[in-house]
């Protein structure tokens, strides 16, 4: 465990700015990390996310085998990202309440809206809406596979969010991102409606994208 010690710490840091932030509750959500071609370091099953030690956190082959611990059982979908995304060092996986709710109250919706903010349109890109899946089932693997590599901060319909990054810092950007986004949104709307930036700007915002992409700010 020793030579994983920082890498542990740093998921357990992480972990706890998650709960601190309201975007999971008590065991939901999970973390994971590559440590060399065929081991990945993943957060534990079962566990509360505020408290978990450098013991807690298990180990597990690309293929879905268990080295050590009891790790999560949405392991798949995190393998799926490892799997397709080559540049993938770390995924994040939370239950943020705002990106959960606009799934919910617009269960038709592909995408959360990306012509209203420029932070979503440059730090982003396009956050699409995974279609439902089952919890702990290959299918939550299977439905991001449209969206990969291309996105890196998605959200699982009525679930959760999901991000992807080359540190888990960028996928913690990611989530942080999601939620604070979806919230703006959802007080817009109910405010008075979703208004939109001009056609010509966000035009020039994907352009400036580019210089930025593919990662997440
Ligand atoms: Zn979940």
């Amino acid at each position: 465990m020793q030579n994983t010690l920082k890498i542990r710490q740093e998921i357990i840091q992480y972990c706890k700015l998650l709960y601190d932030k309201n975007l999971l509750a008590s065991a939901d959500g999970n973390v994971s990390y590559r440590i060399s071609d065929k081991e990945i370091l993943i957060t534990p099953s079962g566990l509360p996310m505020a408290f978990l030690k450098p013991e807690d956190i298990c180990v597990i082959d690309l293929d879905g085998n268990t080295i050590s611990g009891k790790p999560s059982s949405e392991r798949l979908m995190h393998l799926q990202v490892f799997k397709t995304c080559p540049a993938a060092k770390a995924v994040m996986h939370a239950h943020p309440p705002y990106p959960v709710a606009w799934s919910i109250a617009y269960p038709d919706s592909k995408e959360l809206p990306n012509t209203c903010l420029a932070e979503v349109i440059l730090g982003t890109g396009r956050i699409p809406i995974v279609p439902f899946a089952r919890p702990s089932t290959q299918d939550m693997g299977d439905q991001l596979l449209p969206f990969l590599p291309e996105c890196r901060v998605m959200i699982l319909s009525r679930h959760g969010g999901l991000t992807w990054g080359e540190s888990i810092r960028e996928a913690w950007m990611g989530m942080e991102r999601l939620d604070h986004s979806a919230q703006m949104l959802y007080l817009a709307d109910m405010m008075n409606g979703l208004s939109h930036l001009p056609q010509s700007e966000i035009d020039a915002l994907k352009e400036m994208r580019k210089t930025i992409a593919p990662k997440t700010l």
